[in-house]
């Protein structure tokens, strides 16, 4: 959980209010995907086509629809189950075999979780056939799945969520393609917008929220990335902020730009007259630069000699001065 400077925290709480505070958070992942059938809209526009192929497509079409929507679980609406390879017991989606065979799995032995890539065979759930994984039930002609991932063996008829498949990430996120990048070195998909302007923390997604450790490259909760580049899930930073907790759990640099709060600080300072007996200098390290730098101590705070920041902590004198 977070680390914050005991002076930090008082300091920042009546300094809160107001919208000092614009995040510049962008959400990074999630789940959905665009999809589209191929080869059905524009059937209706020919004339070339006679009137049995008509017919014919239209009954095709007919078909793939049928129930669309209509079954799944809570994960996802969908219109097949999924046989597990890792314990051959049939599923609706991978999220419903780890429930039931690793977080409410009582027996440790027995706990797992299932390899999405490995699975070989769906059910469909309107005809029950079983059959290998593909698009369209080789039985009924049902699509079990508006969008459908080959590679990670995906079906989902809520294509709002804008599914898309990132062969670096190696599993679907959501979101919409042309919406993220795949950054090679934080080892994920990241919002167009942070193109430019990110921190890349090698491998930055490839560990636990520091704050609730759940794992982050697959999570399904919003996941948001911090300037200094480390991650955490959206939910948890707005948490951290619900206990005025403004600095990164895992290297303490301010989450959000500061700038107009280290200014009120500055102004509260410069009307605080501080005691006579209270006039020393102490040594303080700044969280967001890293300098080190003796200042005069002050009750509301310390500002860093090299930078506009009090995100400051008292410190030992410097080896390389003390002796
Ligand atoms: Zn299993
Ligand atoms: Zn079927
Ligand atoms: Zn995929
Ligand atoms: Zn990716
Ligand atoms: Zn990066
Ligand atoms: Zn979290
Ligand atoms: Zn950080
Ligand atoms: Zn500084």
């Amino acid at each position: 959980m977070a680390v914050l400077v005991a002076s930090m925290e008082s300091l920042f709480t009546p300094l809160m209010s107001g919208d000092q505070f614009r995040y510049a958070y962008n959400n990074v992942a999630a789940h959905s995907h665009q999809h589209v059938v191929a080869g059905h809209t524009s059937c209706l526009d020919s004339d070339v086509e006679d009137d049995d192929d008509l017919t014919e497509d239209l009954v095709q079409a007919w078909k793939w629809s049928i129930g669309a929507k209509r079954h799944g679980c809570k994960h996802y609406r969908r219109r097949c189950k999924i046989r597990a390879p890792c314990c051959n017991e049939i599923f609706d989606c991978r999220h419903c075999h780890n429930d039931a065979k690793n977080i409410n799995e009582k027996d440790d032995k027995k706990r797992h979780e299932i390899d999405r890539h490995l699975v070989e065979k769906v059910i469909c759930s309107l005809c029950e056939h079983e059959q290998n994984v593909q698009q369209v039930c080789e039985n009924c002609g049902v699509c079990m799945g508006e969008f459908f991932c080959d590679k990670c063996k995906f079906f989902d008829d809520d294509t709002s969520k804008q599914q898309y498949h990132c062969d670096k990430c190696g599993i679907c996120r959501t979101g919409g393609r042309e919406n993220f990048f795949h950054c090679d070195r934080c080892g994920c998909c990241y919002s167009t917008q942070l193109r430019e302007g990110h921190t890349c923390v090698e491998k930055s997604m490839h560990q636990d929220c520091p704050v609730c450790m759940e794992y982050l490259f697959d999570s399904l909760l919003d996941i948001t990335v911090l300037p200094c580049g480390h991650t955490l899930h959206l939910e948890c930073l707005q948490d951290m902020h619900k206990h005025f907790q403004y600095n990164c759990p895992l290297c303490n640099k301010s989450v959000c730009d500061m700038s107009s709060v280290w200014k009120q600080i500055d102004q509260e300072i410069e009307a605080t007259q501080m005691p006579e007996d209270q006039n020393r200098m102490v040594w303080i390290l700044c969280n967001d630069c890293g300098s080190t730098s003796e200042v005069q101590y002050h009750i509301v705070g310390q500002k860093c000699a090299s930078c506009p920041s009090y995100n400051t902590r008292l410190t030992e004198i410097p080896n390389s001065l003390s002796s």
